[in-house]
C-alpha cells in the first residue's frame, strides 16, 4: 500500500477556473459580496479530468491512493474578502468531494479552508466541519500567509490561531502548512513562497509553547520541510541557545515532513536528518515541477524511485514512510 499525502486538483474542469475568473471579475471592494453561484461540471468531465492525468500516473508508479485537495495555489485567500473566500472555498472543496465520491479507493480528500487575511481564522470552523462530518475528509491545508507574500496575520503560534486547533483536535484532523500563490513579486510562488512558507512555519513552531498546549495537534509541512532538513544543525543550535528542549521533544511529536523533493540527493538527505517515523510519502503530482529529469531520464516528481533507493532504510521504515506514518498523521482515513 502506497499513500501519496500531498496531491491537488490541477487538472480540474475549465469550468471551475471560468467561475473563479468570473467571480474576481465581479469583486468591486470589500464590502461586496457575490452570489456563491454555480460550477455545472458533469462527473463525466471528473472522470475525464483525472483518467488522463492523476489516475494514470497512480497507475504508472504503482501507488494507490492520494490524500486529494483544491488546487494550493488557487486557493488565493487574499483575493477578495472574506465571502469571495467562502464562497471559492465551498466551491471548491464540494469539487473534492464529488472526487473522492467518484473514486473512492484511489482519493481521499482533504479540504481548502475559508482564509481572509486580517479575519478571524475561527471563520474556517465551519467549513472544517462541514467537510469532516459531512463529507468524510480527512484534514485541511492551512495557509499560513493569507496574505499572499505579505505576512500581516500573527504568526501560527498566536492565540488568534487557537479556536481553529481547538477544532481540529475535537475532530481529530491534521493540517498541512500549505500557502497558496503569491501576490509580491519578490517570492515566486512554487519556487520561493512554497518553501519559505513551510521554513517559516517550522521556525514558527519552533519558538513557541503550541505542543504543550495542544499535545495531539499535527501537522505536515511539505516540500520536504522547506529548507528545515538542511539546516537540521542550525535548528538544533537555536533551539539549545534557546534553553529549549531537543527538537525530538519539542516538535517531533506533532510536525511530519513530506517527501516532495525532486532529487535523490534531497531525499537522501531527507531520510539521513529527520526520523522515518516524521516522512510521509508525497509526490505532489499533478503539481509544480511538471518535466523529465535529464539527468536520471525519469519525471522529477516521481519520488518513489527516490525513496525505493534510500539504501539505509529498513523495510519497516519504507513500510512507515510509504502508507504507515500517514494512516497514523490523517487517523481518520479508512484502512
Ligand atoms: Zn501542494
Amino acid at each position: 500500500m502506497i499513500i501519496d499525502c500531498h496531491g491537488h486538483y490541477t487538472t480540474a474542469p475549465r469550468q471551475l477556473d471560468e467561475f473563479r475568473k468570473h467571480q474576481i471579475g465581479c469583486l468591486c471592494g470589500q464590502d461586496h459580496e457575490p452570489e456563491k453561484g454555480d460550477l455545472n461540471i458533469s462527473d463525466d468531465e471528473i472522470r475525464e479530468s483525472l483518467e488522463t492525468a492523476q489516475l494514470k500516473i497512480q497507475r504508472e508508479r504503482g501507488t494507490d491512493r492520494t490524500i486529494f485537495s483544491p488546487r494550493a495555489v488557487g486557493m488565493g485567500h487574499h483575493i477578495g474578502n472574506e465571502a469571495t473566500s467562502r464562497h471559492w472555498t465551498e466551491h471548491c472543496n464540494e469539487l473534492i468531494y464529488r472526487v473522492s465520491e467518484l473514486y473512492p479507493q484511489n482519493f481521499v480528500s482533504v479540504c481548502q479552508l475559508p482564509q481572509s487575511p486580517g479575519v478571524r481564522p475561527d471563520n474556517c470552523i465551519a467549513e472544517l466541519t462541514r467537510c469532516v462530518e459531512e463529507f468524510g475528509f480527512i484534514g485541511c491545508n492551512l495557509n499560513p500567509d493569507p496574505s499572499g507574500g505579505h505576512w500581516s496575520d500573527p504568526p501560527l503560534f498566536d492565540k488568534w490561531w487557537y479556536p481553529l486547533y481547538e477544532k481540529m483536535v475535537e475532530l481529530d484532523v491534521p493540517a498541512m502548512i500549505h500557502v497558496s500563490g503569491s501576490c509580491n513579486p519578490n517570492f515566486h510562488a512554487t519556487g520561493a513562497h512554497y518553501i519559505n512558507g513551510d521554513t517559516t512555519a517550522f521556525m514558527q513552531f519552533l519558538t513557541s509553547k503550541l505542543f504543550q498546549d495542544f499535545p495531539t495537534l499535527r501537522f505536515v509541512i511539505p516540500h520536504g520541510g522547506g529548507a528545515v532538513p538542511y539546516h537540521w544543525g542550525r535548528y538544533r543550535g537555536l533551539a539549545q541557545d534557546m534553553g529549549l528542549p531537543p527538537l525530538s521533544e519539542l516538535l517531533l511529536n506533532n510536525v511530519y515532513f513530506d517527501t516532495c523533493v525532486y532529487h535523490q540527493a534531497g531525499i537522501d538527505l531527507l531520510t539521513k536528518v529527520i526520523p522515518a517515523d516524521n516522512i510521509l510519502f508525497a509526490s505532489e503530482m499533478v503539481g509544480a515541477v511538471r518535466g523529465v529529469d535529464p539527468e536520471t531520464g525519469h519525471y522529477f516528481d516521481d519520488t518513489r524511485r527516490y525513496i525505493d533507493q534510500v539504501a539505509w532504510l529498513s523495510a519497516d521504515e519504507k513500510q512507515k514512510i510509504f502508507s504507515g506514518n500517514a494512516q497514523k498523521v490523517y487517523s481518520r482515513m479508512k484502512q
